[in-house]
């Protein structure tokens, strides 16, 4: 790591970056007020019942706090902020183990299939998970009565379906402990501040830790990795995302390239909550369908399955004339319906839910865009070079998204 630090500082050659070493860079930060404030009683006791779950102990315990305080909660209650920061961070540093945990293990598999068993590891659906079988949720901090709600709902289900699998392992005489890894997959999808929590968790530890990457990947193989030691059981996991389903669909039997998936943060409404997200499928420049969820990704994969319904009720030929198909006759896509311009449909697929998830967090992280439909198509234009033609036609049919 010290020479990668040193490589770097020769190339960037400025008298901004000195670093040499990697610890330097946790020298270079300046720990935030609120983190080096005296702890309460009750941010002492969380610190205590979490090093319970997970062996590691807090140097700030208020800096594990803030990875249990939801947007909702007001910051005047304990003067720490939310978790938003430490979920950005603790996202990429998963990412991070989580690739390097299969590209290890698995060194003859092509970036596709990494790609998607990387999806199964990082989804909120398992995260979600991990969180209620940490207990993490009943820590959250948060004022919002439906969020309540839906937590409660999920940890009744998800709770219920790890009961099952124990049950079912003991019924086939195996071990509880060797029960069904997978019970995760098919229960609802977790809201979206549970996976938060254990992102923001591990942004909270490696932070804690002086930026100790070993901390992380300890994390990973004490808590993590019993989920994926068999990850053949998530061969079809990304196969099952309606987002991939549409884009399959839309190319293989449509013949049709010139649709996109596109996400667009819709106006504050002032009700305390935070904005919601309406995802549209567009199709030569029309609107197809449209669905609000809480975040970009959830909105996608609903509004992906409501147009496969609607898709899949129609013919071919009403398709193409509905939307002036021609992608065939363009050569837009290949004989076999591959999309020539960019065959790798799957891994774009994933890539595009994480791209559009991404830049929602840093939009409301930084209130820097006041009409975050533009940065949304940016980012996907540039990741999806093959559908960046419809891009004005697109956004005038989306003012509604940034008005
Ligand atoms: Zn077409």
């Amino acid at each position: 790591m010290d020479n990668a630090v040193r490589a770097v500082t020769e190339l960037v050659c400025s008298t901004d970056h000195t670093m040499t070493r990697w610890e330097d860079y946790f020298k270079g930060y300046e720990k935030p007020k609120y983190q080096l404030a005296a702890s309460t009683a009750s941010q002492l006791n969380l610190a205590e019942q979490v090093e319970a779950i997970h062996n590691y102990h807090f140097n700030y315990p208020r800096l594990l706090r803030s990875a249990f305080i939801h947007p909702s909660y007001p910051f005047s209650y304990e003067r720490v902020p939310n978790y938003q920061r430490l979920e950005f961070l603790g996202d990429s540093l998963l990412d991070m183990v989580c690739v390097n945990f299969l590209f290890h293990r698995f060194p003859t598999k092509d970036p596709q299939w990494l790609t998607e068993h990387k999806m199964a590891m990082v989804s909120n659906q398992f995260l979600g998970a991990l969180c209620v079988q940490f207990g993490f949720h009943r820590h959250l901090l948060q004022f919002n009565p439906i969020i309540q709600g839906s937590i409660t709902e999920y940890v009744v289900e998800i709770t219920e379906a790890r009961l099952q699998a124990e049950e079912d392992a003991i019924r086939e005489g195996r071990k509880v402990s060797d029960c069904a890894r997978d019970y995760w997959i098919n229960t609802k999808h977790p809201p979206k501040c549970l996976p938060d929590i254990i992102e923001a968790f591990i942004g909270a530890i490696f932070v804690d830790s002086s930026f100790n990457y070993r901390e992380v990947e300890r994390f990973f193989d004490e808590h993590i990795k019993w989920y994926f030691d068999d990850v053949t059981l998530y061969d079809s996991f990304a196969n099952k995302h309606s987002v991939t389903f549409l884009n399959r669909y839309l190319q293989e039997n449509m013949g049709c390239a010139q649709y996109r998936i596109h996400a667009t943060q819709l106006p504050d409404i002032g009700d305390g909550l935070p904005p919601k997200i309406l995802a549209t499928v567009m199709i030569h420049g029309q609107v197809l369908t449209g669905e609000e969820r809480e975040s970009a990704r959830y909105a996608k994969v609903a509004v992906a399955q409501k147009a496969l319904e609607i898709l899949k009720s129609g013919t071919l030929t009403e398709f193409r004339q509905t939307y002036r198909c021609d992608c065939k006759e363009k050569g837009l896509v290949g004989a076999d319906g591959e999309n020539t311009v960019n065959g790798d449909k799957v891994r774009r697929a994933a890539e595009d839910i994480r791209v559009i998830d991404m830049a929602f967090i840093s939009d409301s992280e930084t209130q820097s865009s006041r009409n975050p439909s533009v940065s949304y198509s940016e980012t996907q234009s540039s990741r999806n070079p093959s559908v960046s033609y419809s891009e004005t036609q697109s956004n005038r049919n989306h003012s509604v998204g940034s008005t």
